[in-house]
């Protein structure tokens, strides 16, 4: 097996606040315990969503709680062509497509056949431009999608939630990869830069777990291997929504990091810890390597 590499991964569309520090402990935390490396990628490929100088804003809040990328942090938004690169193979396989429709069109297809696109969920993508129904039609490429395969439910485990399944057909259907707007979707992004740099382990806040089956079908795709997963759990705001600048996430104290780090390790079963942050951190890397990722699955490997 391959050395650990794991990574923190925040869009920078503000500071960090109580919730996104969770997934940056517990992926540092589980690449230490591990004897691995942990990495810091900007994903910021949503450029509208992000706000300026929030990146560096997030390595100092970062860095004043002890994490450190071990390796140069890496933004998406300077990998373009990476991406390309990807959606280029994809088209050459006809694993990819250009799709026309507008939201408006999705609704209406689902529409004409009895579905309604339901509350807080994106419509599923009826398949309106795949080339076996027709493509494009003669209209102007919008998007890209990729062609899900025939076989569209995915099973994988994580190492918090257990036994996870979803058919991604009926879920989610064919999705983007290229957006209108000519941004990359986050899920082309996220498979090319996790091999890419190598990573194996994924530890990222369970909003994101209904991604993984998306990101497994693309990775066989692409012929690249599935990283191990582990979800963590989430910070709710008041609204009982997960924790976010909307309803009320403030920004991390940095003059008080181990108060912030209690916090976050409380809601990953740590016991509170006192003292520096570097004497919390290995308390709990130690706790966590002999109970959270207990072996054999999770052994350290030794150093080549
Ligand atoms: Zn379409």
């Amino acid at each position: 097996m391959n050395r650990y590499r794991g990574r923190f991964a925040p869009s920078p569309t503000g500071p960090l606040h109580a919730g996104s520090l969770v997934a940056a402990l517990a992926s540092w935390l589980d690449a230490r315990a591990h004897g691995g490396t942990w990495l810091v990628r900007m994903e910021d490929v949503d450029a509208p969503r992000c706000v300026a100088d929030a990146d560096q804003l997030i390595l100092q809040q970062l860095a004043a709680c002890g994490l450190v990328s071990d390796e140069a942090v890496v933004w998406q938004s300077q990998r373009g062509d990476f991406y390309q690169t990807a959606l280029d193979r994809l088209v050459a396989q006809a694993a990819a497509y250009p799709c026309a429709c507008s939201r408006k069109d999705i609704d209406a297809a689902l529409a004409a056949q009895g579905l309604a696109r339901e509350r807080h969920h994106a419509a599923v993508y009826p398949g309106t431009c795949r080339p076996e129904r027709g493509g494009l039609r003669g209209q102007a490429a919008r998007a890209w999608r990729f062609r899900l395969p025939i076989e569209t439910t995915v099973h994988w485990t994580d190492a918090r939630l257990g036994n996870q399944q979803q058919d991604v057909s009926a879920e989610v259907g064919d999705f983007v990869l290229h957006r209108a707007d000519g941004l990359w979707a986050y899920q082309l992004a996220v498979v090319v830069d996790d091999a890419a740099q190598g990573i194996n382990h994924v530890v990222r806040g369970e909003d994101l777990a209904d991604n993984t089956p998306r990101q497994i079908l693309l990775q066989r795709a692409l012929g690249l291997p599935t990283p191990s997963h582990r979800h963590t759990p989430l910070v709710l705001g008041a609204d009982g929504e997960k924790l976010s600048k909307q309803n009320g996430a403030q920004a991390l104290d940095l003059n008080h990091p181990l108060g912030a780090l209690n916090q976050a390790a409380a809601v990953l079963g740590l016991a509170a810890a006192t003292g520096t942050v570097p004497e919390a951190l290995a308390g709990w890397t130690a706790h966590w390597a002999s109970t959270i990722c207990p072996p054999p699955p999770c052994s350290t490997e030794p150093l080549p």
